[in-house]
């Protein structure tokens, strides 16, 4: 077995012109009978590492998979891509099973997937034995370490594969890439950690942004309201505030649907269902969501509360644009939040309460910080990153430092004057000069600091706050009703001896009242090109829906996003332009093609009626004529163009792989004169040249036309032609 194989396989099933890093290494790995252990992001490509090797290897593929709902979908787009592969599992009735173990046992299947415990089975076991195995793959590999993040006994009593069948290949994958995690894996499962392949993290398609949170439903209907039509995930701690935001979601018009645990497992299943199918597109979830499903067109994912860890985070931002397109990440922080988790952690975690809270920790100042977040994120993960990434808020809208420190002196003055017993909404009450009641009843009105702050926004200066705080001149005393609390460091401020800088505050309104013209002017400059691109997709988007409708299967499953974009913009017009998009594989081709190449046109000739130009268009409208069965002349007069024009335009059409019929237009015999006449002359050649050469018994039209029939043959090469 060869690369060439592989790729030619990976063009005719999935459509896919080249490998993404690493993917060719590790399938080279299993065709050399070798154990790889294979760490990717989410959406990184894992699967296709394990699933070209299934289909071009002699047997089964069997596939360890931790979850019903993941088998099911990869089974769903597999056999969609044409590949023969099934899942056992207790979800199929017994005689489903039977027939399944029947095709195992007769070599009917690429890949099998199946569950731990149905693999460490007695009753699975001589099955195992008797068919004929390519080699095995463990998805979910971390699901084997009790470090990792979901711990699956089961997954430990996989260790009987390398003892049981020691000449068979193991790849194990996972997206989890702590190194106790991976070590534990190796050792589990008998693999040399030399056999480690380590992707980068790095996931460019997701923009990061990170806002304080604050008017958070405000923001968020904001946000959902710019980005109609598509899926998304609002994650969230609590089971409450699932139901409050998507109450408030619907409210406004807009349709969403909540999960967590306290659902039954049919509600729970059925909300999934509804998501994956795009019939609801947006799930306010506890970070329950989401770990069961590859549906690869969720556009953007929404934090309304901190996560508890940037493994966490990042995996969950990583369920959006799994397909490569571009998809948006939003996260929400407070010290509320920041709060909640440390009690959480405080109560339940006794064995790992220190490596909890010091994740915790880098979490928060994650969201804090002001330099490229990406760069913090993938410095997280170990690999070392200088580059700002362009794709972040920080990057996009770098911030402007102060010099903040008699703002910090203000602030830690009133903090020293109120002996550190309040906690921070307090302290800028006094700062501003409040006239509330519980300012004035307790006499705060009588610090000498009351109203130092005035000229400073309320919001404001929670944002400067924020910033001592993690500058060290403060801390939270959480344990103590948040009260603000002086530290070592707070003494150089304010006594004068040190200067602090501070982010500018009014940028984060600034930011955002930029952001929205930069959007407005946007939306004004989109050229028309670009608005059909979007209408036309939108014109897919429905008709994928349909198409999934009647085929029972998830719409991403038909074609991804990342395709549809990709047919919007390069408007396939054969069937050998739609086999080059990115995603139209064999089977889709024949499944699918057709409807989409005719939605294709038939939207591109709407759009000439209604008088807006588009590329590709003028082709086709004279390909209609030429197909009701009108000549050159009548064509050329109902489009008020010259024959010429609609021969060339016949050409085009001839030369796309449409069938023309050019004899009809310049006999045999005149075509070999034209072959004879470019024979002589030197290339690269003019048309004019061909035409005085024939002594303008020809017109250019047809010259263009016996050319282009030539060129087919093979007989000229095409860019010798330099038109007149
Ligand atoms: P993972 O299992 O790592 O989360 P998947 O295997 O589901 O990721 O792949 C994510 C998406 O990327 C899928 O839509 C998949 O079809 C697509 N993909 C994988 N490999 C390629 C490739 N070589 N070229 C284009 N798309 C790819
Ligand atoms: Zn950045």
């Amino acid at each position: 077995m060869n690369l060439t194989t592989a790729k030619d396989t990976l063009k005719k099933y999935f459509g896919y012109d080249s490998f993404r890093p690493l993917q060719a290494e590790v399938i080279q790995r299993i065709y050399d009978n070798k154990d790889v252990i294979l760490l990717m992001p989410t959406g990184g490509g894992k699967s296709i590492c394990f699933q070209i090797p299934a289909v071009t290897m002699e047997g089964t593929c069997v596939v360890v998979s931790p979850l019903i709902s993941l088998m099911k979908d990869q089974v769903e787009a597999l056999r969609a891509n044409g590949i023969k592969a099934a899942f056992i599992n207790s979800s199929l009735t017994y005689k489903e099973q039977q027939e399944v173990e029947n095709d195992l046992y007769h070599g009917r299947l690429d890949l099998v997937y199946t569950s731990p415990e149905k693999m460490a089975s007695r009753d699975f076991f001589p099955l195992l034995k008797s068919a004929k195995i390519s080699f095995f793959a463990i998805d979910e590999a971390h699901c084997i370490s009790s470090w990792g993040h979901d711990f699956r006994p089961e997954y430990r009593q996989l260790r009987f594969l390398k003892k049981t069948f020691p000449d068979k290949p193991i790849i194990a994958v996972t997206a989890t890439a702590d190194k106790l995690t991976r070590k534990d894996i190796a050792v589990q499962l008998e693999i040399s950690d030399q056999q480690m392949f380590i992707a980068s993290f790095d996931r460019p398609n997701l923009s990061l942004e990170v806002r304080p949170g604050r008017k958070r439903i405000e923001q968020i209907l904001e946000f959902i309201v710019e980005r109609p039509n598509q899926s998304g995930i609002i994650y969230c701690l609590a089971k409450k505030t699932t139901e409050n935001i998507c109450g408030k979601l619907l409210e406004n018009g807009i349709k969403a649907d909540f999960y967590h645990a306290g659902l039954d497992s049919n509600q729970r299943s059925k909300v999934q269902e509804d998501f994956i199918n795009d019939r609801t597109p947006i799930i306010c979830a506890t970070i329950a969501f989401g770990m069961g499903i590859d549906k690869s067109n969720v556009r953007w994912i929404i934090h309304y509360n901190l996560p508890k860890n940037i493994e966490s985070y990042y995996q969950e931002i990583g369920r959006a644009g799994r397909d490569g397109a571009d998809a948006a990440t939003l996260l929400f922080y407070s010290g509320g939040d920041l709060m909640m988790l440390r009690d959480f952690i405080q109560q339940n975690d006794s064995k790992y309460r220190e490596i909890h809270s010091a994740k915790l920790d880098r979490m928060y100042q994650y969201a804090t910080s002001l330099i490229c977040r990406r760069k913090i994120l993938l410095n997280y993960f170990n690999e070392t990153n200088f580059e700002n990434c362009g794709n972040c808020d920080i990057c996009n809208n770098p911030p402007k430092y102060l010099d903040g420190t008699v703002i910090a002196q203000k602030a830690l003055s009133a903090v020293a004057r109120l002996k550190e017993q309040v906690a921070s909404g307090v302290v800028v009450d006094v700062l501003r000069g409040s006239k509330s009641y519980g300012i004035l009843s307790k006499g705060y009105d009588k610090i000498k600091t009351y109203g130092a702050g005035k000229d400073i926004r309320q919001q404001d200066w929670f944002f400067y706050l924020e910033q001592l705080v993690n500058q060290g001149l403060f801390e939270i005393a959480y344990d103590d009703y948040n009260k603000v609390k002086l530290t070592e460091a707070s003494k150089a401020v304010l006594f004068g001896q040190q200067k602090i800088q501070l982010v500018q505050a009014e940028m984060v309104e600034k930011r955002k009242k930029e952001e929205a013209e930069k959007a407005d002017a946007k939306r004004r400059k989109t050229s028309v090109r670009q608005r059909v691109r979007d209408e036309l997709f939108e014109h897919l988007r429905k008709l994928r829906l349909t198409l999934s409708r009647e085929k029972g299967i998830p719409p991403y499953i038909v074609f991804s996003d990342a395709t549809l974009e990709e047919m919007a913009a390069e408007r396939p017009s054969t069937e050998a332009d739609m086999f080059k998009i990115s995603g139209v594989g064999e089977v889709k081709m024949q499944e699918y093609g057709h409807d989409f190449l005719r939605a294709i046109q038939s939207f591109l000739l709407e759009k000439k009626d209604q008088g807006v130009s588009v590329k590709g268009a003028t082709y086709l409208e004279t390909f209609r004529y030429y197909q009701q069965g009108y000549g050159v002349e009548e064509i050329a007069s109902t489009r008020e163009l010259s024959p010429n024009t609609i021969m060339s335009h016949f050409a085009y059409l001839y030369e796309k792989g449409e069938n023309i019929d050019i004899k009809k237009f310049v006999n045999k015999e005149e075509i070999r004169k034209i072959a004879e006449v470019i024979g002589h002359l030197d290339e690269p050649f003019k048309l004019k040249e061909i035409f005085d050469a024939l002594n303008e018994e020809l017109n250019y039209g047809q010259i263009r036309l016996a050319l282009s029939y030539l060129e087919n043959r093979k007989y000229v090469r095409k860019d010798n032609v330099i038109d007149t």
